[in-house]
């Protein structure tokens, strides 16, 4: 598998060699219970407190704000739940966006099921959030405002600071999921504002399977998971502990390297969005052109489905998406795509494009070359066109 070109990296992204190097031997000598007391222990515990450094560094949080998990989408729903556990008094309306991840848009319709009423906002066909719209929503009882940073089929980036801004005047509590964002445009949760911040570390060349929660100081965050006192008693269970020090370590260097790896990336993205839309007859980017991350680029192609393009790609090694990872394998079209105004026939269509930390110049230039052709030829055969 080493001739592929990934492009996919949305979806998630290969653990670089760095961290995997770090993660070693806690699976091997130090493999510790960080709760146990003796040495070997102590070296477990310290790995995980380095780690939490460095997340929080990479976010410009204090290490005692960051809160390990199992991943993105125990943090978003561990961040939407704890509404009802830690503000109970609050009212019980929550406003969030038509074009949530589904670990945010699931546990908002949870909610929905426990007494609680959730707002999707509509997102303009740009993919940008209103502030004033999120600002027209808030009523006498909204106790959480759950918007994305940055969407993870688009690409595109939210106001989230202004919209913190709104959240602070009107004493609501705003939680943001970062994961796609994180490495990809800079965040520090003070300028940003937010209350509560959703990161993983598959997403930014880490280990699937771990993420944290950002919980900023005075903020109330009652457990999720009950049982052992790990995480300062508010999320039991033995640490993962290769699977935080790799978190740790491609959070870290994730953060160091963003000046120099976002332009290139962008500059891959625009290289590859005026040849596709130049050689493509039809074709369109789906959401705001800019105000999206570096490195994505969602084409809409008429008349032909997604699906088949990405069969396509495949045979010359290319792997791309036709929305988001937990969507493809259903036949629904995605529901961003659907929430951005495109109908539902043109929403098949599209293909997401994620460039990563790996992908230089030639791989872009190779789906350039092979692109059309495949267009022209699934054009060719369908009924549609
Ligand atoms: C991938 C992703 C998640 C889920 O994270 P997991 O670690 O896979 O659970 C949540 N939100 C966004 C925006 C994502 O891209």
């Amino acid at each position: 598998m080493e001739n592929i070109i990934y492009l996919d990296n949305a979806a998630t992204t290969r653990v670089r060699a760095e961290a995997a190097e770090a993660m070693r031997p806690y699976f091997e000598a130090e493999f510790g219970n960080p709760s146990s007391i003796y040495e070997l222990a102590r070296n477990a515990k310290r790995a995980v407190e380095t780690a939490r450094g460095e997340v929080a560094a990479a976010l410009g949080a204090q290490p005692t704000e960051i809160y390990f998990t199992g991943g993105g989408s125990e943090s978003d729903n561990w961040a939407i739940k704890n509404i009802a556990e830690s503000y109970p008094e609050r009212g019980k309306h929550i406003i969030t966006t038509e074009f949530e991840h589904h670990a945010v848009l699931h546990a908002c319709q949870y909610m929905e099921t426990r007494g609680y009423e959730a707002t999707y906002l509509p997102v303009g066909t740009n993919g940008v959030v209103d502030p004033a719209a999120v600002e027209a929503a808030i009523r006498p009882d909204t106790a959480l405002i759950t918007i994305m940073l940055a969407n993870n089929e688009i690409g595109t980036v939210q106001p989230i600071a202004e919209i913190a801004e709104i959240a602070k005047r009107r004493g609501v509590l705003l939680h943001t999921d970062a994961v796609q964002a994180l490495g990809h445009v800079p965040i520090n949760v003070k300028r940003l504002g937010a209350d509560f911040l959703t990161v993983a570390a598959h997403k930014i060349y880490g280990p699937k399977g771990v993420g944290a929660l950002y919980a900023r100081k005075g903020t109330k965050l009652k457990p999720f998971i009950h049982g052992g006192a790990q995480e300062r008693g508010r999320r039991a269970g033995t640490e993962n502990v290769p699977g935080i020090v790799g978190f740790g370590v491609a959070a870290r260097l994730v953060a160091e390297e963003l000046e120099r790896e976002a332009p290139r990336e962008f500059a891959l993205r625009e290289r590859l969005v005026d040849a596709v839309l130049s050689a493509v007859p039809d074709s369109r980017l789906n959401g705001d052109r800019f105000k999206r991350l570096p490195g994505n680029a969602n084409f809409a192609f008429k008349y032909i489905e997604g699906e088949s393009i990405l069969l396509l790609l495949e045979r010359h090694g290319i792997f791309a998406s036709s929305g988001s990872a937990c969507t493809s394998g259903s036949l629904d079209p995605s529901h961003v795509l659907l929430a951005i105004g495109m109908p539902h026939g043109e929403a098949h269509g599209s293909l997401r494009v994620t460039i990563g930390r790996y992908n230089t110049e030639a791989d872009i230039d190779k789906l350039v070359e092979v692109l059309p052709g495949i267009v022209r030829r699934l054009r060719d055969m369908s009924p549609l066109h």
